[in-house]
């Protein structure tokens, strides 16, 4: 997969692309990242990008055409249209479905506002779909777009060790994950539940299966409400 970012600060997302689980994922090839500088597309000598907005209002506004000229930029280069996003505050906000579905897509490309935001025109002219990361206001779009990278790579087979470290997760399957524990087995008078200590398997899934239903019950009732209950769901949440 590969994800281009169009932004006026490219090395804020570099930077924090470039470490840990999603550095290697990119060094190892199973994702490719590239940050494009806007201004590169700005205009005149100073490479102008941003201008009033009409109508008045406090603010300057990212202008259409820079944004369209990168946009044209990358898809002749990778010489695909890719899926384009825009991280807004306005956007349908992200979750681990959309994470899931922005996964499948060969390329993605991701434009970062600033100020403002952008003249909305060319979010019309090329069908850009806009993702919030939460019903907040941020300065720019670098830290949504490193989020939503982040989130989209680690569902990207061969990044993660294990196919199972995200199928067991919270909001994978729309619940949320049990408590984990590790050495040492009692910590200040804390003893992790027996259990998890009995190595019986088949006990300890369903444990965790029950944590997770009254974790999501009790932290995230929203959450709760939507997801179907099973019949062992059921059994297990009767349990004393
Ligand atoms: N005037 C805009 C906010 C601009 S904030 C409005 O009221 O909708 C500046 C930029 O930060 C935005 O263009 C967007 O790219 C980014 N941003 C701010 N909050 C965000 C959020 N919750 N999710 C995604 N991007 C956000």
């Amino acid at each position: 997969m590969r994800i281009d970012i169009v932004t006026l600060f490219p090395e804020m997302c570099e930077n924090l692309l470039a470490e840990s689980i999603i550095g290697r994922a990119r060094a190892r090839g199973h994702l490719q990242v590239c940050c494009h500088q806007l201004r590169r597309w700005g205009e005149g000598p100073h490479k102008r990008v941003d201008d009033c907005t009409f109508g008045g209002g406090k603010g300057m506004l990212l202008m259409a055409e820079p944004i369209a000229q990168a946009f044209e930029a990358v898809a002749e280069h990778t010489g695909v249209r890719p899926h384009i996003l825009y991280m807004s505050p306005r956007g349908r906000v992200l979750d681990q479905e959309k994470v899931k579905t922005l996964a499948g897509y060969e390329n993605l490309l991701i434009l970062c506002g600033h100020y403002e935001g952008v003249d909305e025109r060319v979010l019309e002219e090329y069908g850009v779909e806009e993702i919030s990361i939460g019903d907040f206001v941020l300065t720019g779009g670098e830290l949504p777009a490193v989020i939503l990278t982040d989130a989209v790579a680690r569902m990207l087979p061969g990044v993660l060790s294990e196919d199972v470290c995200f199928e067991e997760e919270s909001h994978f399957d729309g619940l949320l994950e049990y408590p984990q524990y590790t050495r040492p087995s009692v910590w200040r008078g804390r003893a992790v539940p027996e259990v998890l200590m009995s190595g019986h398997h088949e006990n300890i899934r369903k444990w965790r299966r029950r944590q997770s239903l009254l974790r999501t019950q009790q932290a995230r009732p929203d959450l709760f409400g939507k997801h179907a209950l099973t019949r062992e769901d059921q059994r297990l949440l009767e349990q004393k």
